[in-house]
């Protein structure tokens, strides 16, 4: 062993470390549901690791790929140990004691200091192997990186209160060992029925053994206390809600039970199967370039890769879940899945089960769609430019505020906007502005209201791209109220035409000293019959410019 040495976490850990240990005691044994998942990740990336690195795949391959829990009564610690892909000195540097997560200033700025309220956050954020602290308080990680020689063996030891020490060891086994140092006052967990427990309610969908020892001591038989078999290749009416929950936490690495999910295994020209989640909260990165993709591509049960975009369009980046297909090769390189005639079969059928099951969660169970609009309303809306082949479902599954919503909300379907149109109406009006309060005071609306059409109120800039990418809906197109001469046509009446061709014959010298005065400031100017109650409004020619407008406003304020 070489010389101990001694490195401070990063002070974000350190906040996040207490803030864990206090939101999330009353949910503690969750930490037994996080160390499992980041074990059988390990041994995943083996699997797939012995695929394409030689030399691994005589690093000890007889063995068993497991996953090992113990405990030790007198010495007061629990012991999960992997023969995964294990960690080198620099990875345990950069993985544990530096929080590496896109979206970690965003996460503190969001911390209100409100306890339930801050747990919520952390489960979002997701503490993986920090909450190991919530139970400990020493933790000592001994772990050595498949294919690494067994004098490379790292030890990290911590009491999670700033620093963390590393040494370098001899470890002959590949993978990894971390062993808690029990707080004072848990000594219930040192119970194998306990321990087991936790361990079939939160990790039973985990595709690989975990093992006991017989009492859950270090002497006995080992007993596999898990079912052990992949998931989603079991059948649908031996799964329960509480499984499929569990198994979405552990592949999203998120704490929150998700919106909803799919299931299904599709046996034709190509067989696979699919097991999909729609996520209740929006994760830190959604919009950061580097946004995880979250469908985990499998075959044949054996984890391939995270997906990268071949698998699930970026409008769909928030979809997590296992995609197991028998048809592709073990081992399958990212090159050959981009021009792969599976790959693009599989992703546009998983693409349209999505959109089906979008449909299914707004007509059946409209208060969950809600929430998923909130959360992921404007990633869905990029759909509408990028895919074109399912453009028109996209469409349907759009929901906006509009001059008849009750609440700023998005509450309203293209669908609903349709059924709502009046006699002679043969387009779908909307407005572009930076609030709804903005909206609502624009005099663009006020011959709308006296006629008592809709308009949909557009406040993201997405929405711009959208309504000029989606020429039409059900074959209604779609028009600004700012834009043009917007005509009424059919909806206006005699006496209104009339009263307006009057008006543009008394005012012509009005309107020629207006076109005087503001000079090439303007291209046009000319009388209206649009106006109620204001006197004048400024239109725009082309949607570029109403942008722009519409910019402006936001930057003062309006
Ligand atoms: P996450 O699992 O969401 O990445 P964690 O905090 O649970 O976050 O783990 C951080 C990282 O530490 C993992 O991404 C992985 O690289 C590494 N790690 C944790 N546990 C193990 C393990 N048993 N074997 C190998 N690497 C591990
Ligand atoms: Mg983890």
């Amino acid at each position: 062993p070489t010389q101990q040495e001694t490195y401070s976490f990063q002070a974000e850990v350190v906040q996040l470390l207490d803030l864990m240990i206090h939101s999330l005691y009353s949910n503690k044994e969750i930490f037994l549901r996080e160390l499992i998942s980041n074990a059988s990740d390990a041994i995943d990336r083996l699997r797939f690791a012995q695929l394409t690195e030689p030399g691994l795949d005589k690093d000890e391959t007889e063995e068993e790929l497991r996953i090992h829990v113990a405990f030790d009564k007198d010495a007061r610690t629990i012991t999960i140990t992997d023969n995964g892909i294990g960690m080198s000195r620099q990875e345990v540097m950069d993985n544990i004691g530096t929080i590496a997560k896109s979206g970690t200033r965003e996460f503190f700025q969001a911390l209100t200091g409100d306890q339930r309220k801050d747990a919520t956050l952390i489960g979002q954020f997701g503490v993986g192997f920090y909450s190991s602290f919530i139970v400990a308080d020493r933790v000592t990680l001994t772990t050595r990186r498949a294919g690494q020689a067994a004098g490379e063996g790292v030890r990290w030891e911590s009491d999670g209160r700033g620093e963390y020490a590393l040494e370098t060891v001899e470890r002959p086994q590949r993978g990894t060992e971390l062993v808690l140092h029990l707080r004072e006052g848990e000594d219930d967990l040192l119970n194998h029925h306990r321990l087991r427990t936790i361990i079939q309610k939160y990790s039973d969908h985990i595709s690989l053994p975990i093992v006991m020892p017989a009492d859950g001591e270090e002497a006995g038989e080992d007993t596999v206390v898990n079912r052990g078999s992949a998931l989603w290749a079991r059948p649908k009416s031996e799964i329960s809600d509480a499984d499929y929950n569990e198994f979405y936490k552990h592949v999203a690495h998120d704490f929150t039970d998700p919106l909803a999910h799919l299931h299904s295994k599709m046996e034709g020209t190509y067989e696979y199967t699919l097991l999909l989640f729609v996520p209740a909260t929006a994760p830190f990165d959604l919009w950061m370039p580097e946004a995880r993709h979250g469908v985990k591509l499998h075959v044949q049960r054996v984890f391939i890769m995270d997906d990268t975009g071949q698998l699930m369009p970026n409008y769909l980046r928030f979809v997590r879940g296992v995609i197991d297909s028998a048809d592709l090769p073990l081992n399958v390189s990212r090159e050959i899945l981009q021009s792969s005639r599976v790959v693009d079969n599989i992703r546009s059928s998983a693409v349209k089960k999505v959109l089906r099951l979008l449909k299914d969660l707004a007509e059946k169970e409209p208060e969950k769609y809600a929430t998923f609009w909130r959360e992921f309303g404007d990633v869905l809306k990029e759909g509408v430019p990028e895919d074109y082949s399912n453009r028109d479902e996209i469409a349907k599954l759009l929901r906006f505020t509009t001059t008849k919503s009750a609440t700023d909300e998005p509450d309203t379907s293209l669908g609903d906007y349709v059924a709502r149109m009046k006699e002679g109406q043969d387009k779908i009006y909307y407005l572009l502005a930076p609030t709804p309060a903005a909206a609502k005071g624009s005099p663009h609306l006020e011959i709308f209201r006296k006629k008592g059409i809709e308009v949909l109120l557009l406040g993201q800039a997405i929405d711009n791209w959208l309504v000029t990418s989606l020429p039409d809906f059900e074959g209604k197109r779609f028009q600004s109220v700012a834009q043009g001469v917007s005509d009424l046509g059919a909806m206006e009446d005699e006496t209104e035409k009339e009263a307006g061709e009057k008006a543009g014959t008394e005012l012509s010298g009005l309107v020629e000293r207006l076109k005087k005065a503001l000079g090439d400031k303007v291209s046009d100017v000319r009388t209206t019959n649009r106006l109620t109650t204001s006197p004048a409004c400024i239109v725009a020619d082309e949607p570029d410019l109403e942008m722009n407008l519409m910019r402006r406003m936001q930057g003062s304020g309006m």
